[in-house]
């Protein structure tokens, strides 16, 4: 990244024991208002400044992590290099900033816990009580003022989960109001999200939901300094004025957080009401102006592509919940700017694909089709039905993790003839193409255990697969405890089917491919998770291009064949 100007780090590290300053992003009124994209956009254009940036996420719910929630409750669990399960936030934090997590940028309460209870068994307190105050939010202030300390950043920004006034929160806001104190101010900038609603009977935007939400930060004893205040109008001089009065706020300190049409944009918006200029006057930082040029041209590209649309089928098991497959829908996003088209997902519940029928249905008009990760035998014979169906039809093809597991156990029963394949994940049989990892067989705890965080993979020359990466190494981010069982590679090789991504040691199939089709690559670990707007996954980049290809050949996308399939068992679990 663009270093910092010499008079900013300067200016940072004068006076002050960490050298960072901190930004805390609280959110009032209602959940939902955007505080992850609004705390990455900032950063994003802090970063576009010559500033060394990062995102921490403080999420007060109890489990120590969201790895083991269910998709439904929590959506997508992100998954960092280093092996952190963490909030989807850490998603937006990445593809905005163009840079990697870690463990650190993401604190739950259930860690705050886990750690002092540890040390309370430990008898490191010496006879103490162990308290909230002073012991829970001790550990909390460690862990937000962690990051500053590495010297790493200029720029820290933490981001409280939750709706002030949520009782869950509020150890995380006493250590916000005691680190005031601490870091002294100038060196603290507190940013509060909330709601102006219109009322349609009235005509008017209500600002008293902002008014209150405020009062209730001000009883916790902090006082916002800037008020990003999301609305779906304008929010004209005399509304701000009013907010800016009311919430003892500066007058220039009320930003329109109005509907973007992307989320890419916000920034843009952000941008143009001088928002970091505005963030950096009231921290006493000097930085060099934001080049953001490359970002507009991905925006621009994202609402008005010269390709037109490709329509690409998403099968999966939560398409009720888009949350649980945000990545995958960024990394669209990002691959479809790179192609300059639209990428139109048609959301396909793989319990319904019951019959050959039903999945012809279902795929009538698509361009390519993504097979999702998951967990569990709901809805996997629909998948590996929808993928018989495109491997004949010669439609472009992406699985991921149990997307590509699937593709092998329909490789494997229709190609291979072995009837009886499948996944130990959901049936023992003779036939387990997909097998339980050997450093998976013991394990008990289903919190952390699974083959989590970056691996090395080596890509083979000449394949599909090298062509996306024009690279033979890369790295992949996994989180699985299934893989392709090696008792069976060489009838799955036999009939045609490539491992064109190995583990450096070849014990592990990363990824497979077919050659003998336009597209069809399967991969263990989930790229989704290393697509960023200014850097589009190859694998995701290549399929749209494959599905493009695809498109222009049949002509608004009717398949070539309808050939039935002679297996269709229908059984469904
Ligand atoms: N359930 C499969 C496994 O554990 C796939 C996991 C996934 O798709 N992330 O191996």
């Amino acid at each position: 990244m663009a270093s910092t100007t010499s008079a900013s780090r300067k200016r940072i590290a004068a006076g002050e024991k960490n050298g960072a300053k901190f930004i805390f992003i609280t959110g009032g009124v209602l959940s939902s208002l955007g505080k992850g994209i609004t705390s990455a956009s900032l950063a994003m254009l802090l970063k576009s400044r010559g500033l060394r940036v990062t995102i921490q996420k403080f999420d007060p719910y109890i489990n120590v992590d969201p790895g083991t929630m269910s998709p439904f409750q929590h959506g997508e669990v992100y998954v960092t290099d280093d092996g952190a399960e963490t909030d989807l936030d850490l998603g937006h934090y990445e593809r905005f900033l163009n840079q990697s997590m870690t463990q650190k940028n993401n604190t739950t309460t259930g860690q705050v816990y886990y750690e002092v209870i540890t040390k309370e068994r430990r008898g490191d307190y010496l006879g103490k009580t162990v308290q909230v105050v002073p012991h829970i939010t001790d550990e909390i202030s460690r862990r937000m003022t962690a990051l500053g300390e590495s010297g790493e950043y200029d720029v820290i920004l933490i981001e409280i989960g939750g709706t002030v006034g949520d009782i869950e929160s509020l150890p995380f806001l006493e250590s916000v109001r005691q680190l005031d104190l601490k870091l002294g101010r100038g060196n603290t900038l507190h940013i509060h999200l909330t709601y102006v609603p219109y009322i349609n009977a009235a005509g008017e935007l209500k600002t008293k939901p902002t008014q209150h939400s405020v009062k209730a930060l001000l009883e916790i004893g902090i006082q916002p300094d800037i008020l990003v205040c999301r609305s779906e109008h304008r929010l004209l001089k005399d509304i701000r004025e009013k907010i800016a009065l009311f919430c003892n706020v500066q007058g220039d300190s009320v930003i329109e957080g109005r509907d973007a049409e992307t989320i890419y944009e916000v920034p843009l918006i952000y941008a143009q009401q001088k928002l970091d200029d505005l963030v950096l006057r009231k921290l006493g930082v000097e930085a060099q102006e934001a080049d953001l040029k490359m970002w507009k041209r991905f925006v621009r590209r994202i609402k008005k592509p010269t390709h037109g649309k490709v329509r690409i089928a998403l099968c999966g098991k939560y398409t009720q919940y888009q949350d649980a497959y945000k990545s995958i829908i960024e990394s669209f996003i990002h691959a479809g700017a790179a192609n300059n088209v639209t990428v139109e997902l048609k959301w396909i519940d793989s319990e319904n694909l019951e019959t050959v029928a039903a999945v012809r249905r279902a795929l009538k008009g698509i361009d390519g089709m993504l097979v999702a990760p998951g967990f569990g035998s709901r809805g996997v014979e629909g998948k590996i039905r929808a993928i018989r169906y495109v491997r004949e039809n010669k439609i472009p093809f992406f699985g991921i993790c149990l997307g590509m597991q699937c593709a092998v156990i329909e490789f494997a029963r229709n190609v291979c003839g072995l009837t009886d394949a499948n996944s130990t994940e959901f049936v023992r049989t003779e036939q387990n193409v997909i097998d339980l990892m050997p450093d998976q067989k013991e394990v008990k705890d289903m919190g952390g255990t699974m083959r989590l965080g970056s691996y090395p993979c080596i890509v083979e020359n000449g394949t599909k697969t090298w062509k996306a990466y024009r690279d033979r190494f890369i790295n992949e981010r996994h989180r699985h405890r299934y893989e392709v069982n090696n008792a069976f590679r060489d009838q799955l090789a036999a009939h045609g089917m490539k491992f064109s991504g190995l583990s450096p040691n070849g014990r592990l199939v990363e990824i497979i491919e077919l050659p003998d089709h336009p597209w069809f690559i399967g991969g263990q670990f989930h790229p989704e998770l290393k697509s960023r707007l200014v850097a589009p996954h190859p694998l995701f980049k290549a399929f749209v291009n494959a599905a493009i290809t695809y498109r222009d050949r049949n002509e608004g996308g009717e398949t070539v064949s309808t050939k039935k399939s002679k297996k269709a068992k229908g059984k469904k679990k």
